[in-house]
């Protein structure tokens, strides 16, 4: 039977990823037996061709065998994944290995190999995703504020703002188990159709500013080491005085990553706002290499130097030693909490619901610590419904989902029904038809975008039409970072930037 040639082929890749040593090999065998109800009578030769680079096929193979058998409650793709996961669970270590691997490797060769490592790990096990990661379509355009990073998400589907709002006032439910995905209790969850399997998630517990939280890797990592560090308790997001400390003790323990937090808001924060986390991992966005627009101190904190960064959004860079970008940091955000300008229609609440908070990003660089706040306010009108410093309706083709944290780093995370529009809109334009896409109700949504912009480019060449939409698509998620911009490029908006400044 080919699943016992699928069996062994598993071994193999486990063994050559060390995942597995010689003398496991058996019980992980029979292990596998179990999980897909055989006796093991007919079993295979050992499989001696070199094992591939990831399990995806072999796995796919395997769930495809036990839907056959019957062994899934149903053939979707779920309960497939769920068993998927549950044949890696028999590679996968005890939590007090894994954390004992990760602090001798901390000991013996520093954070960065102790991290470097432990991200491997991950990615052996098929935890991390890497190939259905490397699906998604991944470039870079350069625009006034550095070279954006722009993605297309092909592995996880489009979030509503609204959906996500209500998702953040639901009670937690006494019945839910896990209560969230970012609950420490998903480690080694077997997972259901509501909640995905993840019995090869491992977690390393951290202390930060004396709290207990744990650090991981995301499943489907947007860029290197992307790591997500979650608070113990389930509870909601928070932007406070000690977020900063515990962002800065992080990068004190780990300086080769940096850590932000999504804003604690509905609209301007992430996807989820029920459970207290942080995300950060090792790679230089453009919002890290943004210059400065103006530089200023503040009497109260001298240590600190304070800059107002060249960026599309509002954006403030501390520098200085831990303690005093923690207090300048924390003075900061309490300002910008209770502050109003009407005149650039910024109110902090509305009634008792807030609007000002901010989303921060924390750093070591140059024996300095580096904290970058970026004011947010998630005011809607009567004009705005979607929110006023939201991406505006015109952009919505491209970017319709929250700025949450990923891209106000300057990466944009965008739908995956974009990547069949814009190779119907290429054809359209190579042969000069772009016209039709107002008849065709999947690209009529386009249509005024791409009139914006198809006057620039003037006799291009048909090969031509894809590069000028991956330009034009970057360049209006840097146009949709500026409309949540709380302070506009214009002279009003610079005006009422040195206001608040004068305010701190
Ligand atoms: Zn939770």
């Amino acid at each position: 039977m080919p699943v016992y040639k699928n069996i062994e082929e598993l071994l193999a890749y486990a063994l050559k990823n060390k995942l597995i040593q010689p003398c496991d090999v058996t019980r992980a065998r029979n292990a596998l037996f179990e999980l897909l109800n055989l006796d093991g009578a007919r079993r295979a030769p050992a499989h001696n061709a070199p094992p591939p680079q990831d399990p995806s096929e072999i796995l796919a193979d395997i769930s495809f065998y036990a839907a056959q058998e019957g062994l899934l409650p149903m053939d979707t793709a779920t309960y497939r994944e769920i068993f998927e996961t549950a044949a890696m669970a028999i590679f996968t270590k005890r939590p007090d290995e894994v954390i004992k691997n990760f602090f001798d490797a901390l000991k013996k060769s520093g954070a960065k190999k102790a991290t470097g490592g432990f991200y491997k790990y991950c990615q052996k096990l098929y935890y991390i995703k890497t190939d259905r990661v490397a699906k998604n379509l991944r470039w870079k355009t350069a625009t006034p504020y550095g070279n954006m990073d722009i993605t297309i998400n092909l592995s996880k589907p489009e979030k509503d703002p609204k959906e996500i709002a209500l998702h953040g006032k639901m009670p937690i439910s006494d019945g839910a188990y896990p209560k969230c995905l970012l609950c420490k209790e998903n480690e080694g969850f077997a997972g259901n159709l509501n909640h995905p399997a993840r019995q090869n998630l491992r977690l390393r517990p951290l202390k930060l500013n004396g709290g207990k939280w744990y650090f991981q890797y995301s499943p489907y990592v947007y860029y290197n080491e992307h790591c997500i560090v979650l608070s113990e308790q389930h509870r909601p997001m928070k932007i406070t005085a000690e977020t900063f400390k515990n962002l800065l003790d992080f990068v004190e323990m780990f300086p080769h990553y940096f850590l932000g937090s999504n804003a604690d808001l509905p609209v301007v924060g992430g996807s989820i706002l029920n459970h207290d986390h942080y995300q950060g991992g090792r790679y230089a966005f453009a919002l890290e290499k943004a210059g400065s627009v103006k530089n200023f101190k503040i009497k109260k904190f001298a240590g600190v130097s304070f800059d107002i960064l060249r960026w599309p959004m509002s954006a403030l860079r501390l520098r200085g030693n831990k303690k005093s970008v923690a207090a300048a940091a924390a003075r900061v955000l309490a300002v910008w909490q209770k502050y109003d300008d009407i005149a650039v229609n910024i109110r902090h609440a509305t009634g008792k619901t807030q609007h000002n908070t901010i989303t921060p990003v924390a750093r070591f660089k140059n024996g300095k610590y580096e904290m970058d706040l970026v004011l947010r306010n998630n005011r809607a009108d009567d004009k705005h419904p979607w929110g006023i410093f939201h991406t505006r309706p015109q952009r919505h083709n491209i970017k319709r989902e929250n700025i949450g944290l990923i891209e106000v780093l300057g990466m944009a995370i965008l739908p995956g029904r974009l990547k069949t529009e814009m190779a119907q809109i290429a054809a359209l334009m190579a042969k000069g038809e772009q016209e039709k896409m107002a008849e065709l109700s999947s690209l009529a949504q386009h249509y005024n975008w791409v009139n914006s912009f198809i006057d620039n480019y003037k006799g291009f060449k048909p090969a031509q039409a894809e590069e000028i939409l991956l330009r034009e698509m970057g360049r209006t998620f840097a146009a949709s970072l500026a409309d949540c911009g709380v302070f506009k490029h214009d002279a009003a908006g610079k005006a009422a930037f040195l206001r608040f400044i004068n305010k701190l």
